[in-house]
């Protein structure tokens, strides 16, 4: 079983992907991460994107399907893939359909965590203050939430028309988040 957790930055997709890795044994594909970790690493890729990185904007559609591509080749036995933080356009929502397809494999939930734009730039705030990391200062995160609004929503349309949309209350607590998607698996099985 393939999974999109789909939402804005800091709806709590990273928080869900990991519980799913640890209690079912999916593997996590988090783009964000890939790219963090070029750029600690000091790699061509990470000094490519650093900057876009800090600025809060999209990194090329090219740089994250060629990252996909390749963990899914690394990765041929997955019990299934979360995909997080990808695809966040529609072009690298059909490069992911079509990297699938030549593994037999499709997308089969797109798991929405619906949130309130205003109370997540309060989370993001705590969540500098706790992690540091520089694209959650406020000011970027806003420019992140730009993209989201204007690049990554239009995806909805997209998988509605697949049926593949499953809506939940990202604003409950993580407890109920996760009973809410385990209960959204457990009946679209
Ligand atoms: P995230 O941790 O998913 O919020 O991603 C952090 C940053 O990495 C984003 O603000 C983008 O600059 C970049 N990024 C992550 N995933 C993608 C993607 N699928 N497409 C383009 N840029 C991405």
């Amino acid at each position: 079983m393939n999974l999109i957790l789909f939402g804005p930055p800091a709806a709590g997709k990273g928080t869900q992907a990991k519980r799913l890795v640890d209690e079912k044994g999916f593997i996590q594909l988090a783009t964000g991460d890939m790219l963090r970790a070029a750029r600690a690493s000091g790699s061509e890729l990470g000094k490519q994107v650093a900057s876009i990185l800090d600025e809060g904007a999209l990194v090329s559609d090219e740089i994250v399907i060629a990252l996909i591509a390749e963990q899914l080749d690394l990765n041929p036995n997955a019990k299934g893939f979360i995909f997080d933080g990808f695809p966040r356009t529609v072009a690298q929502a059909e490069a992911l359909d079509k990297l699938l397809a030549q593994k037999g494999q499709k997308i089969d939930h797109v798991i929405r965590l619906v949130v309130d734009e205003v109370a997540l730039v309060n989370r993001i705030s705590l969540r500098f203050e706790q992690q540091g990391r520089s694209d959650d200062n406020p000011e970027v995160y806003v420019k992140r939430l730009v993209a989201y609004n204007e690049q990554t929503a239009p995806l909805l349309p997209f998988y509605e028309a697949r049926n593949l949309i499953r809506e939940v209350d990202g604003m409950a607590s993580i407890k109920e988040v996760s009973a809410e998607i385990d209960r959204v698996l457990a009946l679209a099985r």
